[in-house]
């Protein structure tokens, strides 16, 4: 006889019923929501650029001041069970997101693979490309305009 091992909280918890330390494991660290975004006045139409807030380390994608953050930084926006789905720049990959549409979390996911690089490794964390915000003068933040994410 076999014994059945214990489901992780991912796959049995929704968002909503998960404990605080558990909701701070499912962010993959990827840094995608740090980046900043601007939204056309006419439309409302939200665009992603490659600028990352001030307080992104982009080396490890994660916040310099995360306890701060909101004293820091004005616009840096809580992600909780009832915003989810609100968010719509919230990107695909998104463990937030991803748990929230039912599709589970990814191999790269750092609580799936045990490891906090593989979300470097995947490309999926703005590692590598994404730029400080202090490098764009405010005329010119249109040029720093990337097309949203698609890898999922
Ligand atoms: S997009 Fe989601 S998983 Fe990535 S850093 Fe932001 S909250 Fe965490
Ligand atoms: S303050 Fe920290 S968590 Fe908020 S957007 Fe900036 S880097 Fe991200």
């Amino acid at each position: 006889m076999t014994e059945e091992l214990p489901q992780p909280f991912w796959r049995t918890k929704s968002l909503s019923d998960m404990t605080a330390s558990e909701w701070e494991q499912l962010c993959d660290g990827c840094g995608r929501c740090c980046l900043l975004k601007l939204e056309d006045e006419d439309t409302g139409e939200i665009y992603l650029t490659r600028l990352a807030c001030r307080l992104l380390d982009l080396g490890s994608c994660r916040c310099r001041n995360y306890p701060c953050r909101h004293e820091l930084v004005d616009d840096c926006l809580s992600i909780d069970p009832a915003t989810v789905d609100k968010l719509s720049w919230l990107p695909a990959t998104c463990g937030y997101r991803r748990i929230a549409d039912g599709r589970g979390l990814a191999w790269w996911h750092p609580l799936v693979s045990g490891d906090p690089n593989t979300v470097h490794q995947a490309g999926i964390s703005v590692r590598g490309w994404a730029r400080p915000e202090t490098e764009a003068k405010v005329a010119e933040l249109e040029r720093y305009i990337v097309e949203d994410f698609d890898d999922e």
